[in-house]
C-alpha cells in the first residue's frame, strides 16, 4: 500500500498539465494510467490546434479557459519546456458574403473574451496572404493567435517535467476499484492493476471513462458520449500547401472540415464530427474520407486523394456542450474533469490551474516549493534544425549522424534520448521523435529502432511492443 496527497487517474493532456502545476507544491502525487505509456488516449489522436477561443459559447467554461490556455502555453510554457508552439494564425473563410454576420458575431464573441487581433479580410488580402484558396472563398476571419503544437511531444514535456519535480506516474495501471474511506487523510483506497494506493484527494481525468470513473469512486451524474472525427495526414511534399490552419464557418457540433498546418511539417485535413455509441471504435470509413476530401477541396482545391500517407480517427469524450469540471459534494475529495472536448488540449494549462484552485478551496494545503524546477531541456530533433547546428552536434556526438529515420530525418541518438526521457514502445519512440511517422511508416527503421531500444531498456527483441501487452512484432527467433 502507498499513499498519497493526490491521486491522478489518466495520463493525457489533462492528467499532465494537473500532474505538473500540483508539482509546483509540496505534495505526494501519483499519475495512474492503464496504457504503457503516457498520451496514448485521446491525446493521441487530435489535430494539434492551439485555439484562439473563437467559435466557442462566450459564457462556457470551455471559451474562456481555451483563451487562458492559448496564452499560458504563448506566454509560458512554451519557453518552460521547450514546445515548438508556432503561432501561424487561423482563417475562417466564407463562400457567400451573405454570411459575413456570422463572422462578424465570432468576431465580437472573441473580443468579448479577449481574444486580440481579429479582422475580417476580403479577397485581395487572401490572394496576398493564402493564394492556394479556391474561387469560391469570399472573405474571412482572420485570427492571428491560434498556432500549432505536436499534441503528444505536448503531453510529454508536461509528464517529463512533472516527474522531475517529483511526482510519480505509474503506467499499464489500470483502475478497477475505488474505495471511500473515513480515516481522515486517506478518503480513497484506489486499486490498480492487483496494487493499492490511497490518498486524499482524487482527480478524475481519464478522458472517455471518465463517467465509469466517477461512478466507480461514488459519483455516478453524467455519461460521456465519444464524437469520433476522422483525420487524414497529407505528404510532407504538401507542406506548404497552407500558411494558416483554414476553417469554414462552424456548425452545431463542429469546427467543421479543417486544413491544418501541423508543427512536424505534413498538412492535415479533417476531423469528421459524428457520435457513436462505441469508446473504441477508431475505424476511418470510406464516408468520412469523402467528406473530409469534399470539405476541404471547397477551401483548397489542389489537395488529392494521392496526397494522403495516413489517416486516423479520435473520439472526443462529449458530456454535454461544455467542459465538466467540478468537486463532487457527495464524494468530498473527488474532482471530476471531464467531457474535456476541444479545445481540451489547448485550455489544458488553464484547466490544470482551475483544478489547483477546486482542490485549495476543498481543503488541499498547498504550499510552494521552493526548489520547483519550471524548466525542462529541449529534446533535439534533427528535422527542426539548420544543417549547421546538425553538423556541430554530429562533431560532439557522432550518433547524431547515424540517420535511422530517413523519411522523416532521425537519428539514432534521439531514438536513444527518447528512450532515456520514458518511451518504452515503438509508438511512445514514434510520438517522441516522428521515427515510423513518414511514408514508409517504419518499413525501413523498425528493426533498427527495436535493437537500439533493446540496448537502452536491457530487453530482448519479444519484449519490446508496438503500444504494450499484447502489441509484440517479433513472436519467436531463429539462430
Ligand atoms: C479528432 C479530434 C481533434 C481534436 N483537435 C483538437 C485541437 O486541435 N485542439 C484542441 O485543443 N483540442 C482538440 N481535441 C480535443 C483534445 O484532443 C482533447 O480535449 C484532449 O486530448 C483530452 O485529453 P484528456 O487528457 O482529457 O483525455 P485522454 O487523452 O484520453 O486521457 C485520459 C487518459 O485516462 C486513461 N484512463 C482511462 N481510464 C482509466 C483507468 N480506469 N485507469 C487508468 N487510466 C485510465 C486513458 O488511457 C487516457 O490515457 C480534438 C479531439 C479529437 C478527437
Amino acid at each position: 500500500m502507498s499513499s498519497h496527497d493526490v491521486i491522478i487517474v489518466g495520463a493525457g493532456i489533462t492528467g499532465a498539465a494537473i500532474a505538473r502545476e500540483l508539482s509546483g507544491f509540496k505534495l505526494k502525487t501519483l499519475i495512474l494510467e492503464k496504457e504503457a505509456e503516457a498520451a496514448f488516449g485521446v491525446s493521441k489522436s487530435n489535430s494539434g490546434i492551439i485555439h484562439a477561443g473563437t467559435q466557442n459559447d462566450p459564457g462556457s467554461l470551455k471559451a474562456r479557459l481555451c483563451v487562458e490556455g492559448n496564452r499560458l502555453i504563448h506566454d509560458e510554457l512554451a519557453r518552460d519546456l521547450g514546445l515548438n508552439f508556432i503561432r501561424c494564425g487561423q482563417l475562417i473563410v466564407v463562400f457567400d458574403l451573405k454570411d459575413l454576420p456570422e463572422l462578424e458575431k465570432i468576431q465580437r464573441d472573441g473580443e468579448t473574451l479577449g481574444v486580440e487581433g481579429l479582422q475580417i479580410v476580403d479577397r485581395l488580402w487572401l490572394n496576398a496572404h493564402e493564394p492556394g484558396l479556391g474561387p469560391e472563398v469570399q472573405a474571412a476571419l482572420y485570427v492571428p493567435s491560434a498556432g500549432i503544437i505536436s499534441p503528444y511531444r505536448f503531453v510529454y514535456a508536461l509528464i517529463e517535467n512533472a516527474v522531475k519535480n517529483g511526482v510519480e506516474l505509474k503506467t499499464s495501471h489500470k483502475v478497477t476499484a475505488i474505495r471511500r474511506l473515513k480515516d481522515g487523510k486517506h478518503r480513497f483506497e484506489v486499486t490498480a492493476s492487483g496494487k493499492i494506493f490511497k490518498a486524499g484527494f482524487l482527480v478524475n481525468a481519464a478522458g472517455l471513462f471518465a463517467d465509469e470513473l466517477s461512478a466507480m469512486a461514488g459519483a455516478p451524474g453524467f455519461r460521456i458520449t465519444p464524437r469520433k472525427g476522422e483525420e487524414y495526414l497529407l505528404d510532407k511534399k504538401r507542406e506548404h500547401l497552407v500558411n494558416h490552419i483554414i476553417f469554414p464557418l462552424p456548425t452545431a457540433d463542429s469546427k467543421g472540415i479543417l486544413i491544418i498546418r501541423t508543427s512536424d511539417g505534413n498538412p492535415m485535413i479533417g476531423p469528421t464530427a459524428h457520435d457513436t455509441g462505441n469508446k473504441n471504435d477508431l475505424a476511418t470509413t470510406d464516408e468520412g474520407l469523402a467528406e473530409t476530401l469534399k470539405g476541404a477541396r471547397r477551401m483548397i482545391p489542389s489537395i488529392s486523394k494521392s496526397d494522403i500517407i495516413a489517416y486516423f480517427a479520435g473520439l472526443r469524450p462529449v458530456c454535454g456542450h461544455d467542459f465538466l469540471i467540478r468537486h463532487e459534494e457527495k464524494v468530498p475529495g473527488l474532482v471530476n474533469v471531464a467531457g474535456i472536448q476541444s479545445p481540451g488540449l489547448t485550455a489544458a494549462p488553464a484547466i490544470a490551474r482551475h483544478v489547483r484552485g477546486i482542490l485549495e478551496e476543498n481543503g488541499l494545503e498547498l504550499i510552494p516549493r521552493k526548489d520547483f524546477h519550471k524548466q525542462r531541456e529541449k529534446p533535439v530533433h534533427l528535422f527542426q534544425i539548420p544543417l549547421s547546428k546538425t553538423r556541430e552536434l554530429i562533431k560532439k556526438e557522432p550518433a547524431y549522424g547515424d540517420i535511422v529515420c530517413r523519411c522523416e530525418l532521425v537519428s539514432a541518438q534521439e531514438i536513444r534520448d527518447a528512450v532515456k526521457r520514458g518511451a518504452r514502445t515503438l509508438d511512445g519512440v514514434k510520438f517522441r521523435t516522428r521515427a515510423q511517422a513518414g511514408r514508409c511508416h517504419g518499413g525501413f527503421c523498425t528493426t533498427r529502432i527495436i535493437k537500439l531500444m533493446q540496448e537502452e531498456l536491457g530487453l530482448g527483441p519479444k519484449e519490446i511492443t508496438k503500444r504494450g501487452p499484447g502489441t509484440e512484432l517479433i513472436s519467436d527467433e531463429r539462430k
